[in-house]
């Protein structure tokens, strides 16, 4: 890799900025001042330096958001804020995505990563990962929603979803309640309610697989998985 790419993608600033480092002779591969942009490097076999601090180089980055409403769970789009929009610059370097996607409405617990291979394995429909959802519902629900979806119910393309769990946390002209289900169908919790004639008012994602949200997180804010959510994972 190229000795400025490299600086740039670890957060050293942008290429223009990585040339004044390499003219400040701020940069050393294996100990020797070195000012050539193009220089190829092995940041894992060699030691790159900026003012004496090695750059620990990775390939992958893993982050926890606790999305806000009102973005796109995209990389891109032409009308609205994005997920990736509320990374700083330095996290979009390496080109993130989120895993799967959540309503523009919905809140909580989202993935991001280029781990493409991560990615798929929790997306993949076969692994059944299951993803819990806390949501307001305008009505009173009941024994039989529990049953229904613990059944399976059809939705509107004639999809019958796997069982799914449904909890009760408060039942009255608005309950609240938590469902766990196993695949990620488009809409497919509010879909679910419709189903048994009931509206979701609010959705939020808690977790997904062994992965939790972190209630630490404000809306919008986001951080490194850790080692150990890491190793969940993979
Ligand atoms: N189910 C929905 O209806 N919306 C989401 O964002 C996620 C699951």
């Amino acid at each position: 890799m190229r000795l400025d790419k490299l600086l740039a993608n670890m957060g050293y600033g942008s290429r223009k900025e990585v040339k004044q480092l390499l003219k400040e002779k701020a940069v050393t591969v294996d100990g020797t001042v070195v000012k050539d942009a193009a220089m190829k490097v092995n940041p894992e076999q060699q030691d790159v330096s900026v003012y004496g601090e090695r750059v620990i180089y990775t390939e992958f980055i893993y982050l926890m958001m606790n999305k806000p409403p009102g973005v796109i769970s995209a990389t891109e789009d032409r009308y609205d804020e994005t997920v990736i929009d509320l990374l700083d610059p330095l996290a979009q370097h390496f080109k993130p995505f989120p895993v799967g996607r959540l309503d523009k409405d919905t809140e909580g617990l989202l993935l991001i990563t280029n781990d493409g291979n991560l990615s798929h394995n929790l997306l993949s429909p076969k692994k059944h990962v299951p993803k819990t959802y806390y949501a307001t519902i305008d009505g009173i629900v009941t024994e039989a929603d529990i049953e229904a979806f613990r059944q399976g119910v059809e939705l509107d393309d004639g999809y019958v979803t796997k069982p799914g769990e449904l909890v009760i946390l408060q039942s009255g002209d608005i309950s609240e309640i938590e469902l766990t289900i196993q695949e990620g169908k488009f809409h497919q919790v509010k879909r679910m309610f419709e189903t048994v004639g009931k509206k979701v008012t609010y959705l939020k994602r808690l977790s997904m697989g062994p992965l939790v949200l972190d209630e630490e997180l404000a809306l919008g804010d986001y951080r490194e998985l850790t080692e150990e959510e890491l190793a969940l994972l993979t």
